[in-house]
C-alpha cells in the first residue's frame, strides 16, 4: 500500500469515488480513495437509483440538475454505460394540500431553468393508462428526470480513478487520523500508515465515526429504507414513479425488474439493515392497488440499506473549522446517487480552487443548522 497521498478520501461509494475522479479530472495527483469492503458495498449498492430534478428545495434543484447535465455524458467521460434512461418521473398528489406544495415546486423548478409541468388527473389518465388514479389528485411530471444502475456507476468511477494514476484501496479500514496544531498529518488503516495533509469524509451513514476521529460532531445518522425486486418483466413503466401519499416509488430496470421501496414507518436511528415480511405485504397491497396490471408479478428478492439523515433531509458539504483540509460530504437523505456526480464536482473545486466554481453549494455548509434553513420535503 502507498504511504503518501494528498488526499485520502474514506469511503468508496459514490460520492466519495465522484470527489477522487473530478479531482483527478482537475489535475490532482496521489489521490487515494480507503474502501473498508468491496466497491459499492454501502448504501450506493442497495439504492434504487433514481435520478431526478423535482425537489422542493432550490439548493437540491440546482445541484440535480447540474448531475442531470453529467450524467448525460458519464459514459463518455467516465467511461461506462451505466444504463442511463431518461425515461421521466411521476410525482403524484391525492390532497389538496399537496396539490398546492406541488404547484408552488414547480414554479420554483420552472425559475430555475427546469422543464418541468403539472398533469391534469386527465392527462395523467392518459399518458400512463396503467395506473390507477382514484384518488389522485394532480401530478409532477418531469421528462428529463431519470435513472440508471447505481452499482455500474460506482465501478465505472472506480475503474477510471485507478486508469487515471489514482489509488482506489478496498478492504482497507480507516482507524485513526492524526492532527497537530489543528493540521492533519496522517491517517491510519488497518493496513498501514498513510501521510497526508487532507481528508475527505464521504463515509456515507457512518461519517460522523469519522468526524469523531478528528473531534467534529457530524449530525448525521442512518435510517433504515427497504426495497425489493420483482422478476423481469416486458417494458411498460417509462417513468419512475412516486406517491408520498402512499409512501413509495417504483421504477422499471433496463433487464423489464421492477425495483419500489417505501420508508419505514417507524425507523428506528441506527444501523440496522435488517429485512421484514411486513413491507412485503405493505408493497404488494399498495402495488396491486395502484398498478393492477403487476398483480401477479413476482417478487425475487428483498433487500435494505441506510439513508445517511440530516436534520433538514439535505446534504452537508463543509470544511472543519477546527482542523484544517478535514472536509465532509454527507447527510444525503436518500439522494445521494443522483446528486454525487455534481457534488463530486464542487467538492474539487473547494479543494483545488479553495471555492466552488461551477455550482455554489455554500448553504449546505455546517453553519445553516445555527441559521435555520428550509426542510426537503418530497423524501420518499
Ligand atoms: C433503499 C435505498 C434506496 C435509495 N434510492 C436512491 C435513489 O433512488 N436515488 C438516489 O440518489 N439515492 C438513493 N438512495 C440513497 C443513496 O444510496 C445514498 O445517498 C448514496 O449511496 C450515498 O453515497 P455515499 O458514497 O455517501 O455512501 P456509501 O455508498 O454508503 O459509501 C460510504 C462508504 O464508506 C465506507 N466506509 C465507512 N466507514 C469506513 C472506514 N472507517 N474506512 C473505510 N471505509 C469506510 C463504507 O464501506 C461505504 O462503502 C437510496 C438508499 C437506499 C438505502
Amino acid at each position: 500500500m502507498i504511504d503518501r497521498a494528498s488526499v485520502v478520501v474514506v469511503g468508496g461509494g459514490i460520492v466519495g469515488s465522484a470527489i477522487a475522479f473530478n479531482l483527478l479530472k482537475m489535475g490532482m495527483k496521489n489521490v487515494c480513495v480507503i474502501e473498508r469492503s468491496y466497491v459499492s458495498s454501502g448504501s450506493t449498492g442497495r439504492c434504487a437509483g433514481g435520478i431526478r430534478q423535482q425537489w422542493s428545495s432550490s439548493m437540491n434543484v440546482k445541484l440535480a440538475m447540474r448531475s442531470v447535465k453529467l450524467f448525460e455524458q458519464f459514459e463518455k467521460e467516465v467511461g461506462m454505460n451505466i444504463e442511463y434512461y431518461q425515461g421521466g418521473y411521476l410525482l403524484l398528489a391525492y390532497t389538496d394540500s399537496e396539490s398546492d406544495d406541488f404547484v408552488k415546486n414547480v414554479k420554483m423548478q420552472k425559475s430555475q431553468g427546469l422543464d418541468v409541468d403539472i398533469l391534469t388527473k386527465h392527462e395523467i389518465k392518459e399518458k400512463f393508462p396503467f395506473i390507477n388514479v382514484e384518488g389522485v389528485k394532480l401530478g409532477s411530471w418531469c421528462k428529463s428526470d431519470g435513472h440508471a444502475n447505481p452499482q455500474i456507476a460506482n465501478i465505472a468511477y472506480a475503474i477510471a480513478i485507478r486508469k487515471m494514476g489514482g489509488e482506489f484501496i478496498t478492504h482497507t479500514t480507516v482507524t485513526g487520523i492524526d492532527v497537530q496544531n489543528g493540521q492533519i498529518v496522517g491517517v491510519q488503516t488497518d493496513n498501514g500508515y498513510i501521510h497526508t495533509n487532507t481528508v475527505i469524509d464521504a463515509a456515507g451513514f457512518e461519517s460522523p465515526k469519522i468526524g469523531e476521529m478528528v473531534g467534529i460532531t457530524i449530525p448525521v445518522y442512518g435510517e433504515r429504507h427497504q426495497i425489493l425486486v420483482t422478476e423481469a418483466v416486458n417494458h411498460f413503466l417509462d417513468p419512475l414513479v412516486i406517491n408520498f401519499n402512499h409512501n413509495y416509488y417504483v421504477r422499471q430496470t433496463r433487464h423489464g425488474s421492477l425495483i419500489m421501496g417505501q420508508g419505514d414507518v417507524n425507523p428506528a436511528p441506527g444501523e440496522d439493515i435488517g429485512n421484514t415480511i411486513e413491507f412485503l405485504e405493505e408493497m404488494s397491497e399498495k402495488m396491486v392497488r395502484d398498478f393492477p396490471i403487476i398483480k401477479n408479478v413476482h417478487i425475487v428478492r428483498q433487500w435494505s440499506g441506510a439513508y445517511d439523515m440530516s436534520p433538514d433531509a439535505q446534504p452537508i458539504i463543509d470544511e472543519s473549522k477546527s482542523v484544517s483540509r478535514f472536509i465532509y460530504a454527507t447527510g444525503f437523505s436518500g439522494h445521494g446517487f443522483m446528486l454525487a456526480p455534481a457534488v463530486g464536482e464542487a467538492v474539487a473545486e473547494m479543494i483545488i480552487y479553495g471555492r466552488t466554481v461551477t455550482t455554489d453549494i455554500s448553504n449546505l455548509k455546517m453553519d445553516r443548522f445555527a441559521i435555520g434553513i428550509e426542510r426537503e420535503h418530497n423524501v420518499v
